[in-house]
């Protein structure tokens, strides 16, 4: 028997978010096209954000930071601890820009393809199936019939 999904807030704001992504992009047009500005969208601001919190760093060289205003000079234990997990930061956007560039490369090979009509249908017709609208009748009486069920919980 396949173990039921989480039904925590996180996941179910997750399910819902999920088909409704279905609903509203069932062609494999669509969702190439989804994909794709999620990506590109993605990069753009957290490569942006990136650049810009590198222009206001410190000279990363300690030697002359030292040099400049030696040791403790310009502020305590906290700017140091401020300055570190900046520094953490700086290091994981750098990662996840390299990562989406990555990703970016492998996404090109998906957009690439295109499919008959036919093909555009039966992804219409399993989306359908997959993320019904909430408000469709059989939904609701689907929905009716699950709570109706003594074993299943809510
Ligand atoms: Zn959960």
């Amino acid at each position: 028997m396949p173990e039921e999904p989480c039904q925590c807030p996180d996941c179910q704001r997750f399910y819902r978010e999920h088909d409704r992504l279905i609903r509203e992009n069932p062609t494999l047009r669509q969702q190439q096209e989804l994909s794709w500005a999620a990506l590109q969208s993605f990069r753009t601001l957290a490569g942006r954000v990136l650049e810009d919190l590198q222009k206001t760093q410190p000279d990363p060289d300690p030697a002359l930071a030292s040099a400049a205003s030696g040791p403790a000079a310009t502020g305590g234990p906290a700017d140091a601890g401020d300055q570190e997990a900046m520094a953490q930061a700086l290091a994981d956007l750098e990662n996840i820009n390299a990562h989406l560039f990555s990703i970016e490369a492998l996404m090109e090979r998906i957009f690439d393809v295109r499919v008959p009509e036919a093909v555009e249908q039966k992804f219409r017709e399993l989306a359908g199936e997959l993320a019904p609208d909430p408000l469709n009748a059989d939904r609701l009486r689907l929905n009716r019939l699950l709570h109706q069920t003594p074993d299943l919980p809510g």
